[in-house]
This record gives structure tokens, C-alpha cells and sequence, in this order.
């Protein structure tokens, strides 16, 4: 039904892959603009969220509440450790999660039971980025 827009999805999906981490349908949209490709905002919303029913993206809930996509390495279900302050993402699996979401679930009577895990946090490169700051900060006033 949506043949026309094929090479629209297929130009988000590249711009979602060389993304280097999760990005927002606005983040994707800007770049896109600036490569002049003329793919509206509504466009990459729709794609995106095509993208991501068919199983060729991942998304998730950023921390402010706000949809953000990733076209993943890994297929199947998995977890994301994300970088709050670089986007850095790391595809991590989650044993115990998928235990105790499956056990947790059949407690309580619950079939055909899903989830979504993702860790939120600083990767090592900002922390010790953040801690050399914080040194500096706590060095310059008595000096
Ligand atoms: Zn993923
Ligand atoms: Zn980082
Ligand atoms: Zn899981």
C-alpha cells in the first residue's frame, strides 16, 4: 500500500544504521535534511516506527520520555546498555531478566509475556571524562 514511499524507508534505514547510537526521529529528520533528501519529519516518524514493527529496529523510551530508534546488530530480543551523555550503545543480554520476567509473569497467571530492559548510564570514556572534570573543578579554587 505504501510502495511509494519505499526508497524514503529505505534512505531512513541507512541513515539509522550509520547512527552511531539510539536517535530520535528529530535527530534522524536533521540529518537527512541536511543531505537534501526532502523527507519530511512525518516521513521519518512513519519509518521509523515501520522500521521497528518489522523487527529492523529497535526502540525504546529514552529516560525524558521521548522514542528512540537504533537499527541493532543483534537480531532477536536483547537489552541496551546506553550512554545518557554520547549515545554509546552496547547490546547486552540479560539471562537472569529473562528468568525472572517469565517466572514473574506465570506467578501471576500471565502468558505471551514481554518485556523492555534497558540500562541507562555513563559509559566509561564520560565518566572518567566527568571525574577529570570534577578534579579540576575541586582543584581551582584553593589554588
Ligand atoms: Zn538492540
Ligand atoms: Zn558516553
Ligand atoms: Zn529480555
Amino acid at each position: 500500500m505504501a510502495q511509494r514511499n519505499t526508497w524514503q524507508r529505505e534512505r531512513v534505514r541507512e541513515a539509522l544504521a550509520d547512527a552511531r547510537g539510539f536517535v530520535s526521529a528529530q535527530t534522524l529528520h536533521a540529518g537527512l535534511r541536511d543531505d537534501n533528501t526532502g523527507i519530511g519529519l512525518a516521513t521519518v516518524y512513519r519509518a521509523l516506527a515501520g522500521l521497528a514493527a518489522s523487527g529492523d529496529a529497535d526502540s525504546l523510551q529514552s529516560p525524558e520520555g521521548e522514542a528512540l530508534y537504533r537499527a541493532c546488530s543483534t537480531q532477536g530480543h536483547h537489552h541496551h546498555l546506553i550512554c545518557r551523555s554520547c549515545g554509546l550503545t552496547v547490546e547486552i543480554e540479560a539471562k537472569d531478566v529473562e528468568h525472572w520476567a517469565h517466572r514473574t509473569a506465570a506467578q501471576h497467571g500471565f502468558t505471551d509475556a514481554a518485556h523492555v530492559v534497558d540500562i541507562f548510564g555513563l559509559c566509561a570514556a564520560c565518566t572518567a571524562k566527568r571525574e577529570a572534570g570534577e578534579l579540576r573543578q575541586a582543584q581551582e579554587p584553593g589554588e
